[in-house]
């Protein structure tokens, strides 16, 4: 399928345009290690911290300083020794060498956005998340020149979608967007109005793992990986 015109697409930027799960995912697995319980499995152990974080992400919101509490609060739960000097320092570690990786861009990425600038499309980041940290990785990343705006929310849900729509003064049947999470980025986007692309990326955080919602023909399109944009923009 191949859209004519100039386009507005929206696009989600963790694990959209750059790994990001993955160094959460890297941060759990130390995490249990460290806590070396004596009976829980792993998987035990992640459906426990999942509680914490969902009821907690209401609250605080996500982002990787949200994460390394959430984990202190699990630690503080499950571990079966004396919380010793240090151990919620080390815990917080785990977490917090995710703030410092540096950033890594998909494959396709950057080509397919100078292709999409150059087929006359305007380009909006959208991202959920912890404003400043947000705000640190698209300062690192290569992305800066593509986008006209950067917009940062709390939470991508119908009520963000229908705000940007309006905001920017978006008409739905020339709007995408496009992302990795069926979740925050697609179903809500077409709840909205909006077209969508979902670019599934193989790492997606479990939370953010739903089936995909029913769309009208052609309003939501699957493609295996960003690069594949090129075909139909
Ligand atoms: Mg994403």
């Amino acid at each position: 399928m191949r859209v004519s015109g100039p386009q507005t697409l929206v696009i989600d930027a963790d694990d959209t345009l750059w790994e990001n799960n993955i160094y959460f995912e890297q941060a759990w697995e130390e995490f249990f290690e460290y806590l070396s319980h004596s009976s829980l499995t792993a998987e035990q152990a992640r459906a426990i911290f999942d509680e914490i974080e969902i009821a907690n992400i209401k609250v605080n919101g996500y982002g990787a300083k949200n994460f390394a509490k959430n984990m202190v609060t699990c630690y503080r739960h499950l571990v079966e020794r004396e919380i010793g000097a240090g151990d919620l320092e080390r815990v917080m570690g785990f977490a917090d060498r995710i703030l410092r990786q540096p950033i890594e861009m998909l494959a396709g990425v950057e080509e397919t956005l100078e292709y999409l600038l150059h087929r006359s499309h305007d380009l909006i980041l959208f991202t959920k998340g912890e404003a400043e940290e947000q705000r640190l990785k698209i300062d690192r990343s290569p992305v800066g020149r593509f986008f006209k705006s950067f917009e940062i929310v709390r939470e991508k849900d119908v009520a963000a979608y229908r705000e940007l729509c309006g905001r920017f003064g978006l008409k739905n049947e020339v709007t995408w967007m496009i992302g990795n999470s069926p979740k925050s980025d697609i179903n809500p986007a077409l709840e909205a109005g909006m077209n969508a692309v979902f670019v599934p990326h193989e790492r997606t955080w479990t939370l953010e793992q739903t089936p995909l919602r029913e769309a009208g023909p052609g309003r939501l399109v699957v493609v295996e990986k960003f690069g594949d944009l090129q075909n139909i923009f």
